[in-house]
């Protein structure tokens, strides 16, 4: 474990090298390059220019070598360049690179449904769907619900993040920036308190059950139980500041979504593909979803998605009512598989479970020593802290934003979240060298002091 498994496609050397600041000179005058070519609403947490990345390291043209706690969110669970993922690539390229699954299909779609079947929760009969987003699989999620059930309503949760299309920009929460100005958005989407511990005024205890009292009376007595397709939810919320939901929440909403014939989508999105600790977040709470939806950790880094889930109500949908033009691209499923494979032939999801352990002791210890961290939480290679002014739970996002550029100074590429935006997230390649996560966690560690 105290060397990174690098099957990373360039060899890259595993360690951190600041030979500039950074932005160095070359990536300043590339993102000045960048401004008069790229529309000003596309933003760069760390406008670098990278030319490289591999494993747990990311090299920009100035020639440093920044540590990724990042993983450009949540993506490159196996490591970027993975050499297992740009071979497959490589091969599937050279064979045929398109002919539209819906026109004339091979075999690796099929093939990567038949490990989304496999590998999703629940043994009973699943059929996928492949996609291009995961806006665009929760989307399809949504248009299967209401096939399948004849009912138009869909619930989420207060700090949902489900996309940036119409649709998914309706069943997310956060106005600024996802939703400012874009509206009017898609009717029959309905929002329900979200079981999030360390904000419940009742206290972390009663939390879950007390929110899903209150979600399952909103969707009783102003919806109505049965007009309500779906509820979606993420396991784990991403954007939302990776809220695991208070205890019983998940499986109470579950249970009440089955009584009154409503369909549960899990969002696993960005949970998925061993992020947590295990494949899928549903199962650190033994949940069996009636449909997944897949992405970002899926194929190594390239765009696939995926809407997988009983046979049934996949199978409910006319002939010809899924389906798009690149949705499971050969050379993107290609990706998929290799990826899959080598999070099981690595290990990768024992090891996220490993590192997520040394992470969030790390982050607790730092949480011992800083009245401004509030809460450390998540789960494997998913974990958080959420800062607040010392003595209160009063957001700070000034020096979340503060703490953030002080680790990017310092050659560590961490992200925010948060609907208060006072979120530091970690999402590390499943394949980063336990030295190389300490030494970036060094570094978050002397940002606090220096933000104290
Ligand atoms: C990122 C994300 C999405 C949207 O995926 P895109 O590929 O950006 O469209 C949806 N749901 C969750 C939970 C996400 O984290």
């Amino acid at each position: 474990m105290t060397t990174s498994p690098l099957t990373g496609g360039p060899q890259l050397p595993q360690q951190r090298r600041i030979v500039t600041e950074i932005p160095g000179p070359r990536a300043k005058a590339f993102q000045a390059r960048r401004l008069n070519a790229v529309a000003s609403g596309v933003g760069s947490t760390l406008p670098i220019e990278v030319v490289a990345a591999g494993g747990g390291v990311i090299v920009d043209s100035d020639g440093n070598s920044l540590i990724d706690l990042g993983s450009g969110i949540a993506v490159v669970n196996v490591g970027n360049a993975a050499s297992a993922v740009a071979n497959a690539v490589a091969q599937q390229a050279a064979a045929f690179t398109h002919t539209c699954f819906m026109i004339t299909p091979y075999a690796g779609y099929v093939e990567v449904c038949e490990q989304l079947n496999r590998l999703t929760p629940g043994n009973h009969d699943k059929r996928s769907a492949l996609f291009n987003s995961g806006a665009e699989a929760v989307e399809n999620a949504v248009k299967i619900a209401r096939v399948a059930t004849g009912r138009s309503a869909v619930v989420v949760v207060d700090h949902a993040y489900h996309g940036r299309t119409n649709l998914t920009m309706a069943l997310t929460a956060k106005s600024m920036p996802y939703k400012a100005g874009f509206g009017p958005f898609a009717p029959e989407v309905y929002r329900v308190p979200m079981a999030y511990p360390y904000r419940w005024s009742t206290g972390a205890e009663s939390c879950g059950p007390e929110a899903a009292a209150a979600a399952m009376d909103h969707i009783r007595t102003e919806i109505g139980a049965d007009r309500v397709a779906a509820m979606i939810m993420e396991p784990i919320l991403g954007e939302g500041g990776f809220i695991v939901p208070g205890e019983s929440y998940l499986p109470e909403m579950v249970k009440f979504c089955k009584d009154n014939g409503i369909l549960f989508v899990a969002d696993e999105i960005q949970t998925g593909f061993g992020r947590t600790g295990k494949w899928f977040a549903c199962e650190h709470e033994n949940i069996v979803p009636d449909l997944v939806t897949t992405a970002k950790g899926i194929a190594g880094g390239l765009p696939l998605a995926a809407v997988t889930g009983r046979a049934e109500i996949m199978n409910s949908v006319h002939a010809g009512g899924l389906g798009g033009t690149y949705g499971g691209n050969p050379v993107v499923c290609a990706a998929a598989l290799a990826a899959i494979n080598m999070i099981e032939t690595e290990g990768l999801v024992e090891r996220s479970a490993q590192l997520g352990e040394i992470l969030q002791s790390r982050l607790d210890e730092m949480a011992s020593q800083d009245p401004g961290i509030g809460d450390v939480r998540g789960r494997g290679l998913m974990q958080a802290m959420e800062l607040v002014h010392p003595g209160t739970n009063k957001p700070d996002p000034d020096r979340t934003k503060a703490v953030i550029a002080a680790t990017h100074a310092k050659g560590v590429v961490t992200l925010s979240a948060g609907t208060y935006g006072n979120v530091v997230r970690f999402l590390p390649p499943l394949v980063i060298g336990e030295d190389l996560l300490n030494e970036g966690l060094d570094i978050v560690a002397e940002a606090l002091a220096a933000t104290r």
